[in-house]
């Protein structure tokens, strides 16, 4: 009985996915939609070659596919300024080398049915590494972050800092009450707002569509 429930939501998730890779590429993505992480960590490592240098921002979800691990023995050289053995200098340094690496591999926090990427930043590495480049983007999303509209989004997006604040120990009053108060906190993480109408002209923009829930 569980495994008729399961193909039911696969081929809904499969149904889903396929709407929104279309939508991706009239806005200019080279999309795909793939079934599972397994199949979407074979795809990262399609595209990126053994020895390029790759950005990975503070994303769980290239984290859950096992991407760093796989990368590393192709021997690819990763930037990432999640690891806490850095000293405040260091991490300057990764940060400034996570979007200047040949690729930047990221997720993205809500994801709308018509194509539009929308994400919330703290320190504005992650966005500005999304809106700009000249190296090759590739975003892996799982399917639970696709959202009806804009608006969905944006709630969609601040709702995941609230996990990312918790994860950090931080005391914003989301960390409290589980969900979003549109905080004045001097410690608020959510600062920076992204909404990508369009694929950034001058670099490759790749999208990996997963059906399977993703990241935050
Ligand atoms: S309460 Fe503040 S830190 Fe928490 S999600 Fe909302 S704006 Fe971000």
């Amino acid at each position: 009985m569980a495994g008729q429930f399961d193909e039911a939501r696969a081929k809904a998730s499969k149904a889903l996915g396929d709407t929104v890779v279309k939508a991706l590429a009239e806005k200019g993505y080279e999309a795909e939609y793939v079934a599972s992480k397994e199949e979407a960590l074979a795809t990262v490592l399609k595209l990126i070659p053994s020895g390029a240098s790759v950005g990975i921002p503070g994303t769980v979800t290239i984290r859950e596919i096992g991407a760093f691990e796989k990368l590393a023995e192709r021997g690819c050289k990763i930037y990432q300024h999640w690891n806490p053995s850095l000293t405040p200098e260091e991490r300057a340094q990764v940060l400034a080398d996570e979007n200047a690496a040949d690729y930047f591999l990221t997720s993205t926090n809500a994801l709308t049915r018509d194509g539009r990427l929308v994400n919330i930043d703290g320190n504005g590495n992650r966005v500005s590494g999304m809106a700009w480049g000249r190296n090759t983007i590739i975003y892996v999303i799982g399917i639970n972050k696709v959202v009806n509209n804009l608006d969905e989004a944006i709630s969609r997006a601040r709702g995941a800092s609230v996990p990312n604040v918790l994860r950090l120990n931080g005391s914003t009053p989301c960390a409290q009450v589980g969900h979003c108060v549109d905080c004045n906190s001097s410690a608020r993480i959510c600062r920076a707002l992204l909404i990508m109408e369009r694929a950034v002209a001058g670099r490759k923009n790749h999208v990996v569509i997963v059906g399977e829930n993703l990241g935050f």
